[in-house]
């Protein structure tokens, strides 16, 4: 029992700017825990009664909390909330793709709220969360339209952790929760997220430690379960924090490689020149756990003209030799004012088979959630510079923006 409930006006370190609990992890919420007055003895106890509320049922209600005692309840609701982050936009694509712009609560001297953009991409077999690591990117992929925008700054552990509750919540993925949506387009199990990457906006190992805790929050097996095999984190190449990344946080990995030669790689993502590809290569041989059950993806982005030839997959398969690896064949998604093409859908095709006869299962995925730009290196850019009344425009409206080339697919 509490004796004493003190409700100071607080602010706890990682939650400047907002006062929800809803993606803390287990040490943040014992610090606020300790600010309402819970002795240090007790804190450990009653972290682990919030934590299955908060990442097991998903409440958004203290009152909710039916075994955490009423005193608790009420020194909790009068300093915390249980908020996600506002939604600014929601939109669906045809395919049941559906992309999320949320508006972060501001913090320290932040003049404008910042927002980031999250998308879900289910699949009969399978739910795949694609989330957010830095709003912006200090990177300038020259492919990538997130590279044109400046960093604004490192989301929060606790922000990276609330797109995923923000997802389940308007997916309806909690215990007793009606789906939404279509069910024809959700995975037929009982989770509809069961695999989390991160390949939205911004490089995550420049944002360690916070995306670190996130994924700790999302692995743990008495909250939200998402088992580390099914976590990728995607990193341009951010060579001297992979081994780390693989020891501490034991996910999945993929590297976005997308040239074989120094010389383009240089100019396609421009961090190869501070790490080449030899040093990256080796660290992917180094990654810790890496092996034939737990390969490591290689992303390839196929630009027209520029790394498409099957003289560039010869060369792919080559670099690859000897290290347990997946190829992903990511067909170039384009945006306006961007340089480059997609190649042509007969050349993805030439280009797969080659990669496939040389032992690598590549499929081409038909890309997702294009209507609504959704797609691999589309987000964020768009959704600022489109206007409020833009934004809420159905998906149709917003096809013809930069995609409007894209080589179709054929039907499988
Ligand atoms: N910053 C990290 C993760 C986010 S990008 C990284 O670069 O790995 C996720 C993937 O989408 C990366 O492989 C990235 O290179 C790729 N990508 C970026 N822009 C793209 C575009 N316009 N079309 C297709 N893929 C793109
Ligand atoms: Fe940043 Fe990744 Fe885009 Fe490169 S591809 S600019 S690292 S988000």
């Amino acid at each position: 029992m509490l004796e004493t409930l003190t409700t100071p006006k607080f602010e706890i370190d990682v939650n400047a700017g907002t006062n929800s609990l809803a993606g803390l992890d287990r040490a943040a919420l014992a610090t606020a825990l300790g600010s309402v007055g819970v002795p240090e003895r007790q804190q450990r106890m009653r972290v682990a009664q919030l934590w299955g509320w908060l990442y097991v049922r998903g409440v958004t209600r203290f009152e909710q909390m039916t075994d955490v005692s009423k005193d608790l309840r009420g020194a909790l609701a009068a300093s915390f909330t249980l908020d996600r982050p506002e939604i600014v936009a929601e939109q669906v694509s045809v395919d049941g793709t559906r992309k999320w712009l949320m508006r972060l609560p501001k913090r320290g001297h932040e003049k404008r709220a910042p927002e980031v953009e999250t998308v879900y991409i289910p699949e009969a077999d399978r739910g795949t969360l694609c989330i957010s690591s830095q709003v912006g990117c200090t990177l300038t992929c020259s492919f990538c339209h997130t590279g044109t925008q400046k960093l604004v700054r490192n989301l929060e552990h606790q922000e990276i952790v609330a797109q995923i509750l923000l997802a389940r919540d308007r997916i309806g993925d909690w215990p007793g929760a009606a789906p939404a949506g279509d069910p024809r387009l959700l995975p037929v199990g009982d989770r509809k997220i069961t695999n989390i990457v991160l390949m939205g906006m911004g490089e995550p190992l420049y944002n360690f430690d916070n995306v670190r805790r996130a994924m700790s929050v999302a692995a743990d097996g008495e909250g939200l379960s998402v088992s580390k095999r099914r976590i990728t984190l995607s990193t341009s190449g951010v060579v001297p924090e992979i081994e780390r990344w693989g020891r501490e946080a034991q996910t999945m990995l993929a590297i976005s490689l997308h040239a074989t030669r120094d010389e383009l790689r240089d100019e396609l993502v421009p961090i190869n020149k501070r790490y080449p590809i030899a040093e990256l290569m080796a660290a992917c041989r180094n990654y810790p756990g890496v092996s034939n059950a737990r390969r490591i993806t290689f992303e390839y982005v196929m630009l027209k003209g520029i790394n498409d030839s099957l003289v560039d997959a010869r060369a792919l398969v080559k670099l690859l030799a000897g290290i347990p690896a997946k190829i992903n064949l990511i067909p170039f998604n384009p945006w306006p004012g961007t340089r480059y093409e997609c190649s042509e859908w007969g050349q993805i095709e030439k280009f797969a088979d080659y990669v496939n006869a040389a032992g690598y299962a590549s499929p081409v995925r038909t890309p997702r959630g294009r209507d609504i730009l959704a797609a691999c290196g589309q987000l964020k850019s768009e959704s600022t510079k489109l206007r409020a009344s833009e934004r809420n425009a159905p998906a149709a409206t917003l096809s013809n923006q930069g995609v409007a080339d894209m080589p179709t697919p054929p039907a499988e």
